[in-house]
């Protein structure tokens, strides 16, 4: 089962994609979580990529879409993936469909999880994530059971700085202007699939478990 989480920052798509992963066994690819490993192992890529993210701008197709063929290709992938983060322009979607095609694969489902902009910027400003494991937790929605400790692996949460309220706002801009097209791409390949992301967190789960089925 090859799946894309599409939604605005904030919207929860690392939240879903970690229960996702472990219900269905397919695994989680954050392009978020690979560029900010590289920033702090401070490789070639980071050094690029942090311009970029420090001002809420995406990072260049250049330079994204190479990264996630290859880690397309990985044994692990063989079963099915869960992309969180990717594509984000329609550039993206594009090679992305070109190398499923050639490896006679397809996307399956496009969850779209719809959060309106007024509960953004809450959710941004309270966010904390582990530095570790990448698990994301919210100060009010969603605390650690132990402050400022990841509950999986016992990592230190931290506030990203792409977090903070101009960052966020510009982030949106740029969700509107260049990752939204998208939702009429996949609608027309009728991979489509919206979910309420106001809801609670199990509640989102259920209603992406409903949609995705039992299956493997
Ligand atoms: P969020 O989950 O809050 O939307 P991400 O962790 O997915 O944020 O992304 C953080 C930043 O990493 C983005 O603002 C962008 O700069 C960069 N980034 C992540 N994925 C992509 C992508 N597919 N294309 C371009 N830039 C990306
Ligand atoms: P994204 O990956 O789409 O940027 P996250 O999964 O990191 O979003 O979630 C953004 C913030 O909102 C986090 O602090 C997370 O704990 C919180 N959150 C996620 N889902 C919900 C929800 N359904 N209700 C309330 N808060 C949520
Ligand atoms: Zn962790």
């Amino acid at each position: 089962m090859n799946i894309i989480l599409l939604g605005p920052p904030g919207a929860g798509k690392g939240t879903q994609a970690k229960l996702i992963s472990e219900k269905y066994s397919i695994p989680h690819i954050s392009t978020g979580d690979i560029f900010r490993k590289n920033i702090s192992e401070k490789t070639p890529l980071g050094v690029k990529a942090k311009e970029y993210m420090d001002k809420g701008q995406l990072v260049p197709d250049e330079l994204t879409i190479d990264l996630v063929k290859d880690r397309l290709q990985s044994d692990d992938c063989k079963k099915g993936f869960l992309l969180d983060g990717f594509p984000r322009t329609v550039k993206q979607a594009e090679a992305l469909d070109e190398f499923l095609k050639s490896n006679n694969s397809q996307i399956d489902f496009a969850l779209l999880i719809e959060v309106p902009n007024e509960f953004i910027l809450d959710r941004m400003t309270g966010r904390r994530v582990c530095q570790s494991c990448g698990g994301s937790y919210h100060i009010k929605f969603n605390p650690p059971k132990e402050e400022s400790k990841c509950d999986i692996c016992g990592g230190i949460l931290i506030q990203r700085k792409d977090d903070k309220e101009e960052t966020v706002k510009e982030r949106l801009n740029v969700y509107e202007k260049q990752t939204q097209p998208l939702v009429d791409y996949y609608n027309e390949k009728n991979a489509l699939c919206k979910v309420n992301g106001t809801e609670t967190i199990d509640n989102v789960f259920k209603d992406i478990c409903n949609i995705l089925g039992s299956d493997k």
